[in-house]
């Protein structure tokens, strides 16, 4: 028996990161493209190598991306946006570029979350106007480089049904225009390209069709079906693998199974297992190759390959034939944890990086086509990586286990409702009506990071860079004072990134050097890698927040980044449920809380902006997810006294599916983007019933552009049509972080102005 090894795609940016520098040499003018191309076809070819090194027997060709494989896919269609056409036609990479960036002029095309990674596409924009075209130009250069290597290469392109459901209407376009209805349209354009790259050699084709894994309507569900009908009946195509992937296909997987396609790449990772017992009861996939995704492309743990094996063996009797594979590409975990050398060798055997994870599928492939005892010591070594790992001292802390199992409903309830804790907290807090603050950070300055850089490289001594630290506090709050702002923060100058500062300073969390992985275009991203039980050896934030405090006799408000937030933009276990290790960061945030409250600080805000993010793709597990996420956030909250106020944050105004579980989290204030939609998010939150305080952003931090005081009063007075004015806050939409000082400076000020004129028209009177 032949068993085919291979992946849906791999990490692109080279070990060294060097695609991120040869196309940012190249924005600069520093880098020509024919440099820029010839980088690019050396890393894919040294990707190719090695993935055949590992041991794959397929490559995939057409994952690589200069910037998104999304907006790649729509150059390939000839769906380009008519603002960007004059560029591309003067210069094809330019105009790529602009399309991703936007210019002086012209505007980008919009970015969003690819499913619920952290990884970010390029939104098509699509009308009744659109017309696509074939321009398969790249996918048959892949092809031919990967070919010409002497490997068997699969173009992976990215499905025509998905396209369109990831598409959103161009501007102009009326919201009510569906862009699948472009279905009949798109389909002979994909026929074209199919029937192009089969004439160039390749036998199979896959088509990504991960939109599938979601809640699907029978119209959406239709479509699918006719789409691969037709491209099925299409003479002159490559054989045809449909893949899925994130979670279960549910409904669509009956429609996939009866398409006349040769073969589904399914995920068996996960929540997507539950895709095994859905197969059997279909009757398995008789005629047609199944591509058994079953090492996990979105974790960075090593694969149980006794268990892969048994999901291997279980899909033998369902399908013509089985091949191992990711669940999804590679592209969202790090290159190789041999670049690791600081950690923990006893810890990195239970890594797996994508290197790590080809060898795993070749060693399932080899495993299942030869049998289980030529893969004997893999296996061994498999079973004590996964031994050590279970019976570590930092997987399993006696401690933190018996406090997260001791937690009552109590813990996570505040002691008095809303109503009183509002009283208690005016008279300690005796703040004016319509409070102005910030969201926590101020501008990390060019300096601030290098200060950083040169105490990572031993340039500088820590007691020089604490004291840049305090210089920088000690600016923020003279400047906060002298703009008359109410509630003040230390402007967080002491921290690196929202997650990975506190990360540092857990126990159980590991950072890792080169862990990087895309985020967007040329911006990567370590993420931590929360890996054992969750203690706080020490306070965290006390010594900077008690510090700004001692400085000024007004509230400066702690700065926490909430347990959800914590989980999202970290690498998780995978050896138990997410609820659980959100309740161990909560306990030691929680603490955190609490040490806060006891040196004096009257106002903590903890923020969750990856809360809406989280949420799972299918419906039906969205009760479950909010339990344990707003669960979470409580105990991390409930602990304090009646007169110390609990603010959040989340970075968006898009939450309808998601109200009843903000109410849930029994925050005293919460502040939200707002400022673009005229406050919108203050008349939903108000129309459902929200009963507490609300600071709708009224000055957009994503612009450079200041907004004067007569705009923000306006929002303002916007506000209040929704809002009663004892509720009312006045904040920026977002922390100030990536802004410049002069711009936050005069965008405070106009703020105070604002918050001033509203608050003498409310009194009646002139001046506040
Ligand atoms: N407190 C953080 C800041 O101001 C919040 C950032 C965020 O929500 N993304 O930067
Ligand atoms: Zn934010």
């Amino acid at each position: 028996m032949t068993v085919t090894a291979t992946v849906h795609g791999y990490p692109r940016q080279g070990a060294d990161r060097e695609l991120k520098k040869a196309i940012e040499g190249y924005w600069k003018g520093r880098t020509d493209a024919a440099t820029l191309h010839a980088t690019a076809a050396e890393l894919r070819r040294t990707a190719w190598l090695q993935l055949a090194g590992a041991g794959l027997t397929e490559v995939p060709t057409g994952h690589f991306s200069y910037y998104d494989h999304v907006l790649d896919t729509s150059v390939m269609l000839g769906a380009v946006p008519p603002r960007h056409r004059a560029a591309v036609a003067a210069d094809p990479l330019d105009g790529y570029f602009a399309m991703a960036r936007g210019t002086q002029d012209v505007a980008p095309l919009e970015m969003t979350k690819w499913f619920d990674t952290n990884y970010h596409y390029l939104v098509p924009e699509l009308g009744p106007d659109t017309r696509f075209s074939a321009d398969p130009a790249r996918q048959l250069a892949e092809l031919a480089e990967a070919r010409a290597l002497g490997l068997t290469a699969r173009p992976v392109l990215l499905g025509p049904v998905t396209y369109l459901l990831l598409a959103k209407p161009a501007p102009g376009v009326p919201a009510g225009f569906a862009p699948l209805t472009l279905l009949d349209r798109l389909l002979p354009v994909y026929a074209e390209i199919l029937t192009a790259l089969h004439a160039a050699g390749a036998e199979w084709v896959q088509l990504d069709e991960p939109a599938l894994v979601q809640d699907r309507t029978p119209a959406e569900l239709n479509a699918a079906a006719r789409a691969y009908r037709e491209l099925g009946a299409h003479p002159g195509r490559p054989r045809l693998l449909v893949a899925s992937y994130f979670d279960r296909l549910g409904e669509a997987l009956p429609v996939l199974a009866a398409a006349p396609v040769e073969g589904l790449a399914l995920d068996f990772t996960g929540r997507a297992a539950a895709n095994l017992g859905d197969l059997a009861a279909a009757g398995g996939l008789p005629g047609k190759r199944l591509v058994a995704g079953v090492v996990d492309g979105r974790n960075v743990w090593v694969n149980d390959l006794q268990q892969s094996l048994t999901t291997l063996g279980t899909l033998l009797g369902l399908a013509d034939r089985v091949d191992v594979s990711s669940s999804c590409s590679l592209l969202h975990v790090p290159l190789d944890v041999a670049a690791e050398r600081d950690l923990d060798p006893q810890v990195a055997r239970w890594l797996s990086f994508a290197r790590q994870k080809t060898t795993e599928i070749a060693v399932l492939a080899r495993g299942l086509a030869r049998g289980t005892d030529t893969i004997a010591a893999e296996l061994a070594a498999n079973r004590a990586a996964l031994a050590t790992r279970a019976g570590s001292a930092l997987t399993h802390d006696p401690a933190v286990r018996a406090r997260a199992a001791a937690v009552t409903p109590a813990d996570t309830r505040r002691a008095l409702p809303y109503p009183d804790r509002a009283e208690a907290q005016r008279a300690r807090l005796g703040l004016p009506l319509l409070p102005t603050t910030t969201i926590g950070s101020f501008p990390q300055t060019g300096d601030l990071r290098t200060a950083r850089a040169d105490l990572r490289a031993g340039r500088t001594d820590t007691g020089a860079y604490e004291e840049r630290i305090a210089a920088e506090i000690r600016e923020v709050i003279a400047f906060q004072e002298k703009t008359g702002l109410d509630v003040l923060v230390h402007g967080e100058p002491e921290r690196n990134d929202m997650v990975q500062y506190f990360a540092e300073q857990l126990t159980g969390y590991l950072a890792t050097r080169h862990g990087w992985v895309q985020s967007y275009g040329t911006r990567y991203v370590r993420p931590p890698i929360l890996a054992g039980d969750i203690s706080r050896p020490g306070p965290m934030t006390v010594r900077w927040t008690s510090y700004a405090q001692s400085l000024t006799s007004r509230p400066v408000k702690g700065m926490l980044t909430g347990p959800v937030t914590m989980l999202a933009w970290s690498f998780v276990r995978d050896d138990q449920p997410l609820a659980e290790t959100a309740r161990q960061v909560a306990l030691a945030l929680r603490d955190e809380v609490a040490d806060l409250e006891a040196a004096g600080t009257a106002v903590i805000q903890v923020d969750e902006p990856a809360l809406r993010e989280t949420l799972p793709l299918r419906s039906a597990d969205h009760a479950g997810y909010l339990a344990w996420a707003t669960e979470a956030f409580r105990l991390t909250t409930a602990g304090v006294r009646p007169d110390t106020q609990i603010h959040t944050h989340m970075c968006y105004a898009e939450f309808g599916d998601v109200l009843p579980a903000i109410d849930d989290l029994d925050a005293d204030v919460i502040s939200l983007e707002a400022a673009r939609s005229h406050m919108q998010v203050a008349g939903e939150l108000a129309g459902a019933g929200y009963p507490r305080e609300v600071g709708p952003g009224v000055y957009d931090i994503h612009s450079p552009r200041v907004p004067d005081p007569e705009e923000a009063a306006d929002l303002l007075r916007t506000g209040l049509a929704a809002i009663p004015p004892e509720r009312l806050w006045v904040n920026p939409d977002c922390g100030l972080k990536t802004r410049g000082w002069p711009e936050t400076r005069t965008a405070l000020e106009h703020m105070v102005a604002a918050a001033r004129t509203v608050r003498a028209e409310l009194a009646g009177g002139f001046g506040a």
